[in-house]
């Protein structure tokens, strides 16, 4: 298959080189494209980036269909979730999110002691869309309300109703505002999902879609991130960021080459979709209930305590998903590559016979 290239030799996990299926990282690494990009870009090392990052926000905009002046950039998402919340909070402001859900907003809120608001979710750990905007609207009477909705969400893998979510905003609500992070849409499978990129581009002010190149470009540690909204939204947030013009020469020159590399996009999304695979069949045939995943990775019920699994498998030197509560049985896999997926599996059929799972 295409994927074939761009595969990483495998290795045997060790301590010392432990099998990471815990950060939801891109286990194919960069691109060897964007590696020479990033050695050619030492050579501006002793440069100011000015005119790399004017460039590269041409050609990012272009990618996600919007003006220039209606992205941000920001050092990993991380930075676009604290920048967001601080600039859109107000004195008197609650933070309103799925109870499961990336913990960045709610650790940001907590910081600015703005109060969260943590919703229960609906079966099989969905995202309660009815109930979230029943306590935003209660909360907007007396509050503005900034509500924090990860689609795809993080832990869970899965996706909330699209048509849904954009009715919400399409709405209006009175003092309310939608973050968006979509640091998992493009390894989206269900035709039902759209980004609500599409709602920034139809001139709507009230939301702001957050993305990073740290998943299916495969630079985490590279950081970079980037916001996506309507220009009074964009300067409002970058108001709160160190320097947008200030980014990292090799961060941006790694970011563009794979910007532009429609092969190696593809190809990430391809052997996530068959990591995705090799570990569903497994899954099924030992009888181990799962989420369906449109993300890189698999939320598992391990029907008991999720620490003693997670031991044992650091044991094998393979390192899973933290503890998400309220989910305490559950445990988040991050797919590796196809031939970690299939050395995973054989551990997980020797823990069937141990009885550890
Ligand atoms: N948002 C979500 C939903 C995530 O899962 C992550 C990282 O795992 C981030 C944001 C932060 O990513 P980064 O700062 O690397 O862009």
């Amino acid at each position: 298959t295409a994927a074939v290239a761009a595969q990483p030799k495998f290795v045997k996990p060790t301590a010392e080189k432990p099998m990471l299926l815990c950060f939801n990282e891109n286990p194919l690494g960069m691109s060897e494209k964007a590696k020479e990009a990033v050695a050619k870009a030492a050579m501006y090392g002793s440069r100011y980036p000015f005119a790399q990052v004017i460039a590269f926000k041409k050609d990012l905009a272009k990618f996600m269909n919007v003006r220039p002046d209606e992205v941000l950039l920001t050092h990993g998402s991380a930075e676009a979730i604290r920048a967001t919340i601080e600039a859109e909070a107000t004195k008197n402001t609650v933070l309103v999110q799925p109870e499961l859900t990336y913990g960045d907003g709610a650790d940001v809120a907590k910081r600015n002691n703005i109060p969260v608001k943590n919703v229960k979710m609906g079966p099989n750990w969905s995202i309660d869309l009815a109930a979230l905007r029943k306590v935003a609207t209660a909360e907007a009477k007396k509050h503005r309300v900034l509500v924090y909705l990860v689609n795809p969400n993080n832990p869970t893998s899965t996706i909330a109703d699209s048509n849904e979510i954009f009715n919400w905003i399409k709405s209006q609500p009175k003092n309310t505002f939608f973050i968006l992070d979509e640091a998992y849409a493009e390894f989206v499978n269900d035709p039902s999902f759209k980004s609500c990129n599409e709602l920034v581009r139809q001139g709507f002010d009230n939301l702001v879609v957050l993305k990073t190149f740290s998943k299916i470009f495969a630079m985490a540690g590279m950081r970079l991130g980037y916001a996506v909204g309507a220009v009074n939204v964009i300067n409002k947030i970058r108001d709160h960021v160190a320097y947008e013009v200030m980014m990292n020469q090799t961060t941006l020159a790694a970011a563009l080459s794979e910007l532009n590399d429609k092969e190696f996009l593809k190809e990430s999304k391809e052997s996530n979709d068959e990591a995705r695979e090799i570990l569903y069949k497994a899954l099924k045939e030992l009888n181990i209930p799962y989420l369906p995943s449109q993300t890189n990775f698999v939320f598992i019920d391990l029907k008991a305590p999720l620490k003693p699994f997670a031991d044992r498998m650091k044991t094998e030197h393979i390192l899973v998903g933290r503890p998400f509560p309220p989910a305490v049985q559950w445990c988040r896999i991050s797919l590796g590559t196809p031939a970690e997926m299939r050395y995973f599996v054989e551990k997980l059929k020797e823990f069937r016979q141990k009885g550890w799972v």
